[in-house]
């Protein structure tokens, strides 16, 4: 998982806090030490580091948190505030042209996922705006760019423009743009060549691009992965092309985080999507906000719910949205929701998206058993619907028969219905705006 490096050792240093009551001047140095040293690990910019350090500090003295009881929690709140800031604070749409079309000119080395990205672009703009994109494909140098392109367009039924590898990028940018002229496409996206690394040739075709299409967006592709050296290569992608937003991909493998928490203080460019895997569905839009959750390990429950929107039935998704807001969430609806969760991905992935789940000392090296869905399932199924819809029923009697009838161990059947509670009590708090109570999820 990502962060995971970042999200223990901050954790830890919470948790340290907690345990102290009241905080004097010392344990607060201490704190900031080890928040720097967890940012330095996890690849974070030095520069950004320092920064983020010292406004951390700064505000921590200004808000009077030594020697208060709920210093720690304001401290927590602080350091979720600034990481939030430090990755632009709120999400950037993308820039659209007035009127048609909108081109967007897709850049980054090779294997930074340029051309996953065009396509994945091309489809969640199809998909969410009943789009008809247009891609281009101008990567004449990496063997099999344009195969690749064409396979994924006739995969999403998305037309793809070429014209193979001996012509040259801009020509082919330049009949690319009159066919979509033509057909009166919506958008354009340019899928331009990479490099192994930032070269002379390789800006100075892109800059011809550039003064051609007139893009409305440039967006750059970095491999999260990376870490340092994706800041330096945004760094000097942007000072040659002034790109307009960027593109975090791989934020589904084990990045250390350097990049997310980096990139926009040292490029002041934002983030506008993130890649969250290699299928075509996974490109998200970045919310700083959910990422310094996610990076705390406070759960990240908004972009479940939009990822259950993507993948469930609309209607269904919608409900499932109401329930939690309003909390009528019941044993039906898990029933309900079991299987399409399964289609969501990685069951150990999801669930760390749940408030409290991430730091969750059970779920560290957890690996969901499809078998464990089916046993909870046959132990919903042992209920009553009076049970499904009212848990508070569930005595210790009703518990051995569902239990038996399941055919589950009865402490299965209470942890089950225990954690199932846990999880309505903490969307209460969240649905009541109460960060304290999230706070409380840090360490034990
Ligand atoms: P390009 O050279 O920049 O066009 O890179 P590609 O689009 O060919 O991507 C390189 C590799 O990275 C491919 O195997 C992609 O499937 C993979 N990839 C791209 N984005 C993601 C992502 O967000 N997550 C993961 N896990 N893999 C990705």
């Amino acid at each position: 998982m990502a962060f995971e490096g970042l999200t223990e050792r901050l954790q830890n240093a919470m948790t340290k806090l907690r345990r102290k009551g009241k905080i004097s001047e010392t344990d607060l140095k201490e704190v900031m030490r080890e928040i720097r040293l967890a940012l330095l690990e996890a690849d974070v910019n030095f520069t950004v580091v320092k920064e983020f350090v010292k406004v951390v500090r700064e505000r921590a003295i200004g808000s009077e948190v030594l020697d208060s009881l709920t210093s720690s929690q304001q401290i927590v709140k602080i350091v979720n505030e600034e990481l939030t800031k430090v990755m632009g604070e709120t999400a950037v749409p993308l820039n659209k042209s007035p009127k048609i079309p909108t081109i967007i000119m897709m850049v980054g080395l090779q294997g930074a996922g340029k051309t996953t990205t065009a396509g994945k672009l091309a489809l969640k703009l199809k998909k969410e705006e009943n789009a008809r994109p247009l891609m281009i494909a101008a990567d004449v140098y990496r063997p099999a760019a344009i195969d690749q392109l064409q396979v994924l367009g006739r995969d999403l039924e998305i037309p793809v423009f070429e014209l193979g590898t001996k012509v040259n990028p801009v020509e082919i940018v330049r009949q690319g743009l009159a066919q979509a002229a033509e057909n009166k496409n919506d958008y354009i996206i340019i899928d331009t060549a990479g490099r192994l690394q930032i070269d002379e040739n390789l800006m100075d075709e892109l800059a011809q691009i550039k003064a051609l299409a007139a893009p409305n967006e440039i967006l750059l592709t970095v491999d999260s992965m990376t870490g340092q050296s994706a800041v330096d290569v945004a760094k000097g992608f942007n000072e040659q092309l002034d790109v307009t937003g960027i593109v975090l991909t791989k934020l589904d493998g084990d990045t250390r985080g350097g990049a997310a928490l980096s990139i926009r203080s040292v490029t002041g460019k934002p983030i506008k999507f993130i890649g969250q895997g290699e299928k075509m569905t996974d490109l998200d839009v970045f919310y700083p906000d959910r990422m310094a959750s996610r990076i705390l390990g406070m759960g990240d429950m908004l972009t479940l719910i939009e990822k259950a929107q993507q993948d469930f039935d609309e209607k269904e998704s919608a409900k499932m949205a109401e329930k939690f807001q309003e909390n009528t969430f019941d044993f039906n609806d898990f029933l309900s929701q079991m299987d399409q969760l399964q289609n969501m991905g990685p069951m150990e992935d999801i669930m760390k998206m749940i408030p409290g789940m991430a730091n969750n000392p059970a779920m560290k090296n957890v690996k969901m058993d499809p078998k464990d869905i089916d046993h909870m399932r046959a132990t919903v199924y042992s209920m009553t619907p009076q049970e499904r819809e009212n848990p508070d029923v569930l005595n210790p009697s009703r518990r051995r028969r569902i239990a038996a009838g399941a055919g589950r161990p009865i402490v299965e059947v209470n942890r089950m219905i225990k954690q199932f509670g846990e999880m309505k009590k903490m969307m209460k708090k969240m649905n009541s705006g109460n960060f304290e109570g999230m706070e409380g999820m840090l360490g034990k």
